[in-house]
Order: C-alpha cells, then structure tokens, then sequence
C-alpha cells in the first residue's frame, strides 16, 4: 500500500534498530513514556519492544481517552441515559466500560434504555434533527484531537436551531496530563517513575502542534519526540529520543513532520477557543483530581451544556480494587502486573477500562502479548518490505 509499507518496511525497521543498539550507551538504562494510546498499539502489534535493547524500556502512558475516563463520569451517563426523555448518544468504545456497580453502558442499553454508537460527532446532531421529540445527549470524550469535531457538532445544531441536542463534554488535556505525571510522585509503596522522555501523541500534535511541549523540554528537562503511528516512526522517535539524552540535549523534536505543524492547526484551535473553556478541575481515572485539565462548554453554550440541562452532579466512584488501570496509566506498572489481567479480565470480559478500548494498554498487551503469539488471530502484525 503506497504511503503505508514505507512506514513498515522491516529492512529499515532493522537498520533503525541497529542504529538504536549502537547508540545505546551500555552502561545506563532509558525509560520513555509513549503517551498516547496510539503508539502503545503500534508498539505491541508491531512487536517494537523485541527489537529494542534491554536497557531501553517503553512505558505506557495514560493517552487512552476511554481510559482516563473516570467511572463516576460513566455512572453520570448511564443515570442520563436512563431518562426516559433522553437518547445517549456515543462511541462504541465507551459501551462497555465497567460503571461503579458491575454495570455498563451496554448493559444498561440491554435493559432498556435508549443508548446509541455512533462514528462521528455529526451523527449526534443528525438523529437530533431526525427525532425532535427525543432529548440526544452526546457522550464527548477525547484529548484534543477530538475536541474539535464536538465544536462543529454544537455549531451545526446550532445553525439548524436543534433545540434538543446537547454535549456532556468530557474533554481532556494533554499537557497537563503530561506534566501531573512528572510532578507527582509515586504513592506509597509504589515503584518511582523514571522518564527520560516522552513520544509524544501524533493526532493530538496535528491539532495543538509543537510548543504546548515546550515546558517539558525547558523547565522538566524531558525530551518530547512527535512520532506517527507506524512503527517505522516510533521507532525512529525511539533513537531521537536516545540521541537526546545521549547528548543531554532536552528538545521538543518533530518526527512526524508529513502532519504535524509548529503552529498546529489554528482554525481548529481558534475554534476551540471560543466554544470551550477550562474546568477548575477534572476527575482522570489514574491521576485523580487534577486543576484545569479538561473542558466544558462556555456560558454562551449553556443551553446546549447537559450538565446544566439535565442537572447532573458527579458523585466520585472507585476503581475495582483490584484493577491496576491507576497505576498502569501512571506509568509505574504493567497491564501483567495486574492479578487479573488474562484471568476474569479479558477483552470479552474487561474489568477495567484498560481492557475495553483497543487503545487501552491491557487490551493491545493482551491481543499482541507473547504469550498469545501462539493462539490464532493474535500474531504481532509483519514489518514488511516496502514495494
Ligand atoms: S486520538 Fe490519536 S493522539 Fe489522541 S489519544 Fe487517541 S490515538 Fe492518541
Ligand atoms: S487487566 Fe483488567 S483489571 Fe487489570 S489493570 Fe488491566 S483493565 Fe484493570
């Protein structure tokens, strides 16, 4: 496929790799986080970390947006979606994340209430036009590459004067994501996180671009490599990364420069601007409580916000107590760390949110692990010669 094997060729793959264990300084170890979900697919599938030194580790970051979704925010959706005025209105991702009480958005659908999937933001609106007499709430989730599809939404209703469509926004915020994960340190009997640098999301950075990463590099001293979602890119985003520490260099670097901008994309963000604004604080399954770290709708907009709507008032839920979602999105464990990973939990039966999305770091461990590589369906996908 033109445009697509280039970025999987696994001649190169191999040289990138031989260039990466060269480089490596044997006498030290590097950890970097890949923040987004994205890259921990493309790192499990592609099997990348079998082609990495033992002393370069990659660690899971919490840029999964089904994953850092808290399970009070769930049971919010699910007490909407049992209005019996309102259809909800979502991803498929979110449908079977597990709510505080063993339950779920699909279980709550099977048992009668009005929940329906959706592929895009513009599907909401759309069956808010087709059904007046329907209140549809649409479920927004996302970092910055999704925010912007839910502003068009709002102004398309807007345009068309839909008076039955609103948002329970639930948008979040890279960055400060990224730097709560550095400034907060490892809870008690916990294992320290040691990064050295982090591969930064790609969709996200063709929204917001380069500089928002500016503070890690200058204040926190961490590099931050762009890096597209092939392997080919991750991988070369890997030896970027070791480069820099190699040369004690902390730089904001661009890998993935065929979609990612210094300035981002402004129309996106201008937009953004004037349709959202920030939370004084935000609930991230993982990271807790954490100030201005995520978005909801300007007063202006109030009429479309369904939290005003429809009164909404998070009550905070925990975590099954013996999932490990938290401190896997911290990057301090791994999805086999977890007592149930492969046992009750699996992506058919998931019993945290790190299991359901594909994106989630137990769900891509799981289908790409090593020790499924025998069982059909779950081999690592080939690094092949470009043609
Ligand atoms: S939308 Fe893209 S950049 Fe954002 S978390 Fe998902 S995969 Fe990563
Ligand atoms: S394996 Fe399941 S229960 Fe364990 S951390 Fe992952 S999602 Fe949570």
């Amino acid at each position: 496929m033109k445009y697509v094997d280039e970025y999987r060729d696994g001649a190169r793959a191999a040289e990138i790799a031989e260039a990466i264990a060269r480089e490596v300084r044997p006498d030290r170890s590097y950890a970097f986080m890949e923040f987004c979900g994205g890259h921990t697919h493309a790192i499990s599938r592609y099997g990348i970390e079998d082609l990495l030194p033992a002393n370069v580790r990659m660690i899971h970051g919490p840029g999964c947006p089904v994953c850092v979704l808290p399970v009070g925010r769930i049971d919010d959706a699910i007490r909407l979606a049992r209005r019996p005025e309102v259809t909800l209105v979502t991803y498929g991702d979110l449908m079977r994340v597990p709510s505080s009480k063993g339950g779920s958005l699909l279980k709550a659908k099977a048992a009668g209430a009005d929940i329906r999937m959706v592929y895009s933001s513009l599907d909401a609106v759309k069956i808010a036009e087709k059904e007046p007499d329907r209140e549809v709430v649409f479920f927004a989730i996302g970092f910055e590459t999704t925010t912007p599809p839910t502003a068009v939404a709002l102004k398309i209703a807007m345009e068309k004067g839909l008076e039955n469509f609103s948002i329970f926004c639930n948008h979040v915020l890279t960055p400060v994501a990224m730097r709560t994960i550095l400034d907060t340190p490892a809870a008690p009997g916990e294992p320290p996180i040691a990064i050295e640098g982090f591969v930064g999301p790609a969709h996200v950075s063709t929204i917001i671009g380069m500089e928002p990463y500016r503070e890690f590099a200058e204040q926190y001293r961490k590099p931050v490599v762009i890096a597209g979602f092939e392997p080919l890119d991750v991988m070369q985003a890997i030896l970027m990364l070791i480069r820099q520490v190699n040369e004690q260099r902390a730089e904001v670097e661009n890998q993935y420069i065929r979609a990612v901008t210094r300035a981002g994309n402004v129309t996106a963000q201008t937009l953004c601007e004037d349709v959202f604004e920030l939370r004084d604080e935000f609930e991230w399954r993982g990271l807790g409580v954490v100030p201005k770290s995520a978005l909801k709708l300007r007063d202006a907009f109030a009429f479309y916000d369904a939290e005003k709507r429809f009164a909404v008032e998070t009550v905070a839920a925990a975590d099954n107590p013996a999932c490990e979602c938290g401190p896997i999105l911290r990057g301090q464990k791994k999805p086999a760390d977890c007592r149930l990973f492969g046992t009750a939990c699996t992506p058919e039966t998931p019993m945290g949110a790190c299991m359901v999305s594909s994106e989630g770091a137990c769900a891509a461990h799981w289908t790409y692990g090593r020790f499924r590589e025998h069982q059909k369906g779950a081999e690592k996908a080939p690094l092949r010669r470009a043609s």
